[in-house]
């Protein structure tokens, strides 16, 4: 069950008091607090575990600081949408807007290899008026003899630069929960020039122990990519994982599935999902097209591959973009023949301007429709 409060009740009210200590004296519950930070205000959410079947709802709806409450019917209790469309969706992180309506690109490199390859890459970002990005510095590798990545030792120089070219955010994937701590003493360090997304990758979308340890944690939002060989309802428990221990700042991410059907592609591209997972869940949804397509082919009309993908995201209403770039993608040790070049960069945003509106101009079909009804 889920027990909403009104907007911007403030914790020292008499009210809050008055219902906090009636929902925490609840026998066979459990309370959890979350905070929900929409753009216009911001709402506090208690969770109620345990025997919430014989609880009476109009008598909690009448306690003085609840707005409403919603009983939790299906699964994905706390980033579940339980047929509540009221609910404020997403977050906002260091200055940037993370929802299901928001658009949000993060181009950049798979995996760091050089520092001048890092700052190629954030001055083409920032030339752009780009504030996203993704840079690699742990790699999960399928050969244990391939490179690494360079791990916390290109962690200062990377937030350095981002600093310098105003990156607002960077998507790093973790493999370990001793990352976190190496991330939080590099931002440290630096005087915390910019701010980190965790990435979970799909290797890891089960790592149960690794998912609750970032869920511990409320300082960084954390996308999650899909399991490449699981449901989609494992995939979301696996993003539930996160917030049952307290972070609901997560993303879902798309990048496709492992099978032999989709060659040429390296994965079987599941873009047409965007719109099931904004359906069931809360999360605002990611797409991968770099790691879906894997290679740069090009269409007879000219398009890469990557671009036409993406496109199908984002006319969808995906919510944010996951891609690979590099400087020199020959030199690229991770993933170079999947890398975008920097002067496609300006191209690429330009495409997914022309697709983000479509998107809208659909949405806005759509609504005109029903109100006409
Ligand atoms: C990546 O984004 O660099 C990556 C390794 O992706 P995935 O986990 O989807 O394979
Ligand atoms: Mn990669």
């Amino acid at each position: 069950m889920i027990v909403i409060l009104h907007p911007n009740t403030d914790e020292n009210s008499a009210a809050f008091k008055k219902t906090w200590g009636y929902l925490s004296a609840l026998e066979n519950i459990r309370t959890q607090k979350h905070i929900v930070e929409g753009k216009f205000q911001k709402l506090t959410e208690i969770y109620l575990f345990g025997d919430t079947a014989a609880l009476n709802k109009e008598i909690i709806e009448a306690l003085p600081a609840v707005e409403r409450v919603v009983r939790v019917s299906q699964e994905y209790r706390i980033l579940g949408r339980h047929k509540d469309s009221k609910r404020i969706t997403g977050f906002e992180y260091n200055g940037v807007r993370f929802d299901q309506d928001s658009l949000n690109v993060f181009a950049g490199l798979c995996a760091v290899d050089t520092k001048e390859h890092v700052e190629q890459m954030m001055k083409a970002l920032k030339e752009n008026e780009q504030i996203c990005t993704r840079m690699g510095a742990y790699k999960p590798r399928t050969n244990p003899y391939s490179f690494q990545g360079h791990g916390k030792d290109c962690l200062p120089y990377v937030f350095e630069l981002a600093g310098k070219y105003g990156i607002k955010i960077i998507a790093m994937e973790i493999l370990h929960e001793n990352h976190i701590q190496e991330i939080n003493e590099a931002l440290e360090l630096t005087g915390n020039p910019t701010g980190v997304m965790l990435q979970v990758g799909t290797r890891n979308t089960q790592n149960f122990e690794l998912l609750k340890t970032i869920g511990r944690q409320n300082e960084f939002p954390v996308l999650l990519k899909r399991g490449f060989g699981i449901t989609l309802n494992e995939s979301l428990n696996a993003a539930e994982y996160l917030a049952s221990e307290g972070n609901a700042k997560v993303i879902f991410c798309l990048r496709g599935m492992k099978t032999s059907f989709s060659e040429p592609h390296r994965n079987m591209v599941d873009f047409s999902l965007v719109p099931a997972i904004k359906r069931l869940t809360r999360m605002p949804v990611c797409i991968d097209p770099s790691h879906s397509v894997g290679s740069r082919e090009a269409s007879p009309d000219g398009i890469l591959d990557i671009f036409h993908v993406t496109a199908q995201g984002v006319i969808s209403g995906a919510n944010m973009i996951l891609v690979d770039f590099h400087p020199d993608p020959i030199k690229a040790l991770v993933d170079g023949p999947q890398a975008l070049q920097l002067k496609e960069l300006h191209r690429f945003l330009e495409d997914v301007r022309i697709t983000r509106e479509a998107y809208e101009k659909r949405r806005n079909l759509a609504k005109e429709s029903k109100t006409a009804k």
